[in-house]
């Protein structure tokens, strides 16, 4: 049955005049058609019809009518960077933090990711479906239609494939598109005493082609930083991943320029995540990368603001990034140790009260960008006829810019995933 939303106050295209686009860049990302006084028609799961309410269809019979009035319209958001299974949260550490205790002292108590990795192997797959499920679930009532996956709280070949394999379980169950990433390259295991080359030899060998051969992978991932894994590490993984056809999502820059950035460019990342911490000739590089004519996806910046909040560390520099003419996604990164909220609505706000962007840049890099960023863009984040009907219908609302000013606040009505 056709549904169709009238007399809406907005609609949210994320196109500008109904251009194709692939990302929105630079001006752009603030630049796109804003449809008022709008309605909206889905049917078999897809937009089949969208406009301004003067050219409204009048026929009413089979067509269920939603009255819209107040209300916006907008693209159903998609997070492109999730760690969403994991066994129990760690809000115990961060009592400790608020106690005043550093990390040294929580990690020495047994904290962090090793103490993550420790609970996922005395997990069985049913028990991390279940809390997966509930965490998807929630990340669905706040506007969330496609979300990426990452494992890496196993760190050992057993339960890495144990989360990759839950992943793939809830791909099966629920109505959101998941891609499953393998961040096996998370951190160090003890039992490597400090060697990362066996480590990344261990992944290189034995993990990654069984888990692509499993059917388990879309990407592969590491975090690149100062004390865990390094650039060169990046080009063995690559190196291997490539065999494969699985592309890279990087981890870099979030506390240290370490060449990580410049290591995923030219290993073709679809995205490059963090990015906290940036160099004048990181974002030299990175603006090279987008003018390049190379036939390649170009490795879109992804911010994770909500890392920023919990953890107290600087934001990545989303008004310079685009003032440069580059596109910005944006994703929750949600997870136990360092972003534990999945609220795509808070880091909407988070981007335009912390990182300075306005309210259609923000939006436009939890949807369009962020579609960009896992290479959905002709499928998902914006609003065209024939794409799936992944749509946010807002509580009434005064304008746009009051889904990110009141922060914390969730003015979500409905969320649509293929029209139901
Ligand atoms: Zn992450």
């Amino acid at each position: 049955m056709r549904t169709r939303i009238e007399n809406l106050k907005g609609l949210a295209t994320l196109r500008k005049n109904d251009q194709n686009c692939d990302f929105l860049a630079g001006n752009s990302m603030d630049d796109w058609t804003m449809i008022d006084d709008a309605f909206i028609e889905m049917d078999s799961g897809l937009i089949h019809d969208f406009g301004d309410m003067n050219a409204c269809p009048q026929e009413t019979s089979n067509i269920k009518i939603i009255d819209g009035t107040g209300r916006f319209i907008l693209p159903a958001f998609i997070d492109s960077h999730t760690h969403l299974v994991y066994a129990h949260d760690r809000s115990e550490e961060f009592n400790m933090r608020m106690h005043g205790l550093s990390y040294k002292e929580i990690a020495a108590s047994g904290g962090g990711i090793l103490n993550s990795s420790k609970q996922i192997m005395s997990s069985n797959e049913d028990q991390l479906l279940d809390s997966l499920l509930d965490r998807l679930e929630k990340s669905r009532n706040t506007g969330t239609a496609a979300l990426e996956i990452k494992s890496g709280y196993g760190l050992t070949a057993d339960s890495e494939r144990k989360i990759l394999r839950v992943i793939k379980r809830a791909k099966a169950q629920v109505s959101q598109k998941i891609w499953s990433t393998f961040l096996g390259a998370h951190a160090l295991p003890l039992s490597y005493n400090g060697n990362h080359d066996a480590y990344i030899e261990e992944i290189c060998s034995n993990m990654l082609p069984q888990f692509a051969d499993e059917g388990l992978i879309d990407f592969i991932d590491i975090f690149c930083e100062t004390n865990y894994f390094s650039p060169r590490h990046i080009d063995i993984l690559c190196n291997t991943a490539c065999k494969f056809n699985v592309p890279l999502k990087a981890h870099v820059n979030q506390f240290s320029s370490i060449g990580g950035l410049q290591a995923a460019i030219k290993n073709k990342a679809w995205s490059v995540d963090h990015l906290e911490f940036m160099t004048k000739q990181d974002h030299q590089d990175l603006q090279k990368a987008f003018q390049s004519n190379l036939s390649y996806r170009k490795p879109i910046p992804v911010a994770l603001p909500g890392c920023s909040l919990f953890l107290d560390i600087p934001y990545t520099p989303g008004r310079q990034i685009i003032d440069s003419d580059l596109p910005l996604a944006i994703a929750s990164d949600c997870n136990p140790g360092s972003a534990p909220s999945s609220n795509l609505g808070l880091c909407w706000s988070l981007a335009c009260h912390k990182m300075k962007l306005t309210p259609k840049e923000g939006l436009a890099a939890i949807t369009t960008n962020a579609a960009y960023a896992l290479g959905a863009e002709k499928k998902m984040g914006h609003i065209s006829n024939g794409i799936e009907a992944n749509l946010i219908l807002t509580k009434p609302i005064s304008n746009l810019a009051f889904m990110p000013y009141s922060f914390g606040e969730n003015n979500i009505e409905h969320t649509f995933i293929a029209g139901k």
